[in-house]
Order: structure tokens, then sequence, then C-alpha cells
């Protein structure tokens, strides 16, 4: 397995030799060594995506997408081994991890056809003498920078566009999961898309990052993460006035109506919430439940979560696998304490899994009722397996409760009068609505926030936008 970063087509290390320990978050076991790499090998890295940019923009859509296809093929051939890595770094059950490059793959595949229907536009002119062509091209060199809670598919979604389109990358993975990155590199590689095309820098995030930012042959940045990284980068982003597509951070609401069906609701709370341990952009973070369902939904909630088995995410039969760090254990612990010092009542879990053998970093999948929007979970990201409730009376009350946040990534209502569902969804003011719906994620739509969740979209046709310019040519014939 290769541990050192691709650039421009062959594996290397720091160049001071430096470098970064990758640990399981299960075990705290050393997996691997990754180089610590800066400013130096990221100007390597941008020389070598610039160096191969021109040739890139210049193969026709359909040759890209054969690259794509393979990528994809390679990838669903290695999925064992790529779901084992996946759950040995970031610590989700191997099904769910088996998921998320089946997920990956995914953007891939659509990016390998869509890729192919970049169109442009010819406009009716005004004269007779004139013609109006829009075209689409390639922005240039795209960086891209994920985060760790999806190590794999954070990646494909900006990378299947940005080489679909004809840009070559510059890829920097979160330090804690930099090894599915590499994984995706290495395939790269054997598919034989060109040196420079896909290069991959791991180390300090601020140098790397402002070396990008700074150098006005990168042309793109897409990025995911936090919101505060979001804001620090859209920031230095303006001195090229980088084109941008920023996926941030949520809170989402997930509003349960007096005629919601019930076992499905149920079954898509708990996939909502605690899929990853919590630890998901979209997962639901609030659960509003009207009055007359309200007891029902938290006795039927606390029995299906109370079933959940915590535990290494290797082990068969794992539903909730460890959070990523100490740091992330400790942030759930406060915000369940500040919600239970503020009235919170616990139905379930709310404290730590002690394992024989293994890291103290598993929570027990928790349930409290009676969230008040003075809770700091009622307004920060818990990223852990916490469900809080609040009980409500009206529409009106409800959507007025879930806008009250200053994310706006998904949001979830459920419903069954139809009425009611085209009302909430266009009232929510978030980017992505699941209505009778918990899983809305998926390579055809449109994912993406508003407010401070960040703007641009990923999937569908409509990421092609986020990687080409669209030039008008003005012909007189
Ligand atoms: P993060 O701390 O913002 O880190 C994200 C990426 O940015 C990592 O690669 C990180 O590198 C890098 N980074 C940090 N500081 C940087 C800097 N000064 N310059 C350049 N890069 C920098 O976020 P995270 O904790 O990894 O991820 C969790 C967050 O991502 C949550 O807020 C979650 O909601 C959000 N998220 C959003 C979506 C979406 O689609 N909207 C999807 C998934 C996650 P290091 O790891 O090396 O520090």
């Amino acid at each position: 397995m290769e541990t050192r970063n691709l650039i421009g087509g062959t594996w290397i290390d720091a160049e001071d030799g430096s470098t970064i320990s990758v640990h399981n978050p299960a075990t705290d076991d050393e997996l691997a060594v990754v180089p610590e790499h800066g400013a130096a090998e990221t100007r390597q890295a941008i020389d070598a995506a610039w160096n191969a940019q021109a040739d890139w923009a210049a193969l026709p859509a359909a040759n890209r997408s054969v690259y794509l296809s393979r990528l994809g093929a390679s990838m669903r051939r290695d999925t064992e081994r790529l779901a084992t890595l996946m759950t040995m770094e970031q610590g989700k059950p191997l099904a769910e991890a088996r998921g998320e490059i089946a997920y990956a793959i995914s953007f891939l595949e659509w990016a390998a056809e869509e890729g192919k229907r970049v169109y442009g536009d010819i406009v009716p002119a005004s004269s007779a003498d004139k013609r109006i062509l829009a075209l689409r091209q390639p922005v240039g060199i795209a960086a891209i920078i994920t985060p760790w809670n999806f190590p794999a598919a954070m990646i494909t979604r900006k990378l299947g566009p940005a080489l679909a389109c004809g840009c070559t990358t510059v890829i920097k993975p979160a330090e804690a999961t930099p090894l599915s990155a590499i994984a995706i590199g290495e395939l790269a590689c054997e598919v034989g898309i060109p040196a420079g095309v896909v290069n991959i820098v791991t180390g300090d995030a601020a140098a790397i990052g402002e070396t990008l930012l700074d150098d006005d042959r990168v042309r793109k940045l897409s990025f995911t993460g936090s919101t505060n990284v979001g804001r620090l980068l859209m920031k230095q982003a303006s001195k090229n006035l980088l084109r941008l597509s920023l996926e941030l951070g949520g809170h989402a609401p997930f509003i349960v109506f007096d005629d919601a069906n019930l076992d499905l609701v149920v079954d898509a709370a708990v996939a909502c919430k605690f899929r990853n341990a919590g630890q998901t952009c979209i997962c639901a973070n609030r659960f509003y439940v009207q009055a007359g369902v309200y007891d029902e939904f938290n006795a039927r909630f606390a029995a299906v979560i109370s079933e959940l088995s915590v535990g290494n995410g290797l082990q068969e039969g794992v539903h909730i696998g460890p959070l990523i760090s100490d740091a992330a254990v400790s942030k759930v612990e406060e915000h369940v304490e500040d919600a239970t010092s503020l009235g919170a009542n616990v139905l379930a879990g709310a404290k730590r899994v002690r394992i024989d053998g293994l890291a103290d970093r598993f929570y027990a999948p928790t349930l409290l009722a009676g969230m008040t929007p003075d809770m700091k979970l009622c307004r920060e990201e818990t990223f852990g397996p916490v469900a809080p409730v609040a009980r409500f009376e009206t529409e009106a009350e409800v959507i007025k409760l879930a806008n009250a946040s200053e994310y706006g990534l998904a949001a979830y209502f459920f419903t069954r009068d139809g009425a009611r569902l085209w009302r909430v969804a266009e009232a929510l003011e978030y980017g992505i609505i699941g209505a009778n719906d918990g899983a809305p994620s998926t390579a055809q739509a449109p994912f993406g926030g508003v407010k401070h969740s960040g703007f641009g979209r990923e999937g569908g046709k409509y990421v092609m936008d986020e990687y080409t310019e669209l030039k008008y040519v003005s012909w007189r014939i």
C-alpha cells in the first residue's frame, strides 16, 4: 500500500523527511505515516497540475470519461480493501464504509457521463450579420480540500466533475484520513490518468491552503469542511478572485407532524442521526415532534436506539463506531452536560461506552427529551450520536424554530398531508430538503447549502457549472 504523496505522477516523501502518523480511532494503533508536506511540495503539485492542464483540457470529453469510468471500476473491484482501510482510519462500521465506497464511485460514474454533455449555446443575435456563442471551458487547476468524515466520497464528489470538465487537481485530504485519498490516487495511476492531472498533498493544512490560494495558476477551490475554515479560505481566495464551492457545516432540523407514518419516521430518524456515529454534515441535529405523537415517537425511538451496538467498526454487526478524536468525545459530553443542566431528560445513553482493549472514544447513542433553544446542541453542530427532541404544536411555530439557525444545509420533515408537503418544503430555508426522506444524498441531485452552510452545488448536471467558465463569442459573419 502506497503511503507517500502523488505529485506529477511520482510518489514522494516530504523534502525534509517529516511525517504525520495516522491512527485507528478505535484502537489507537498506528496505521501508517504519510508525508508532512508544506509550501514547497504544494508548489510542486501546482507546477505538475499546470504542466498537465492544457493537454487534459484539450482531450475530448469522451476520452476523459473513459478514465473516470475506469477509476470507478477499479474502486468497485477493490471495494473490500478500500472499505476496510476507511473503517480503520475513520472508524465507521464496515457496512457503512462499503456504502461510502459505492457512493464515491457513483460520483465518478455520473461525472463520466455528464462530462459528455457539457453543452454551450447559440443565442439568437439582434442583427443579421452576427452570431452569439456561449462556450463552456474548464476553469483550470482546481484545489480540493476535504474533511475526515467521508474520506472517499468527499474527494470523488469533487474530483469526478473536475476531471470530467477538463480541470487538473491538487487534493488536500484531512490529516486524520489521508489513506483513502492516497489509495484513490494509486488507482488513478493504475488506470492511466496522465501524470499531473491528480496530485495529492498531505501535511500542514494552513501552509498548503495558503500556497494553493496564493498561486494565481489555481483557479478554483472546492472545499468541504467547517464553516470557520470555509470563512478563512474565502478571505484568502479573494486575492486571486477564485471560483469557490464551499460545502460547510449544518444543523438539520428533523420535523415529525402528527399525521406522519411513524414506522417510516423511526427508521429514517435512526439512519439520519446515527450514521457515521452522528458525524455527518446533513445528519439530524434537532428533532421537533408534534404534540400528538411526541411521547410515542420518543418511546419507539428510544427502544430502537437502545438496541444499537457500539464497537470497533471492523466487527460484524456494529452500528456505531468510535468518534474521530478525544476532542470530539469531549464536545459531545459538553453538549450533553449543558443540555441536562438546562433541563433535558435522558431517555437513552448519555454516557461513554468503555470497551476492553479499545480506545476510550465510544459514546452511547443518546436520546434527550425537552430540548430548548438555549441549549448548545440546539445551535452548534454536536457531531456525535446525540438526538435532542422538542415538542411543538403548530406548523407555523415549527417552521420558525427550524429556520432559527445560522446554518442552512439539510432539513427533514415527515407528514402525509400533500398540501403541507409543498408548504413546508418551500418554507424551510435549507439547500436540501428530505420530505418523508431521511437519506436524500445521491449523485444526480444538487447537494449544497445556504446561509452559513456555504454555496455552490455538487452532484447532478449542476456541478458542471462549478468547474467551467462561460465564454461569450460574438461572431460577425
Ligand atoms: P475542518 O476542520 O474545516 O477541515 C476540513 C479540511 O480543511 C481538512 O482537510 C483540514 O485539514 C483543512 N483545513 C483546516 N484548516 C485549514 C486551513 N487553515 N487552510 C486550509 N485547509 C485547512 O473540518 P473537519 O472537522 O475535517 O470536518 C467536519 C466539518 O465538515 C463539519 O463542520 C461538517 O459539517 C463539515 N462537512 C460538510 C459537508 C458538506 O457537504 N456541506 C460534508 C462533510 C462535512 P486538517 O485535517 O489537516 O486540519
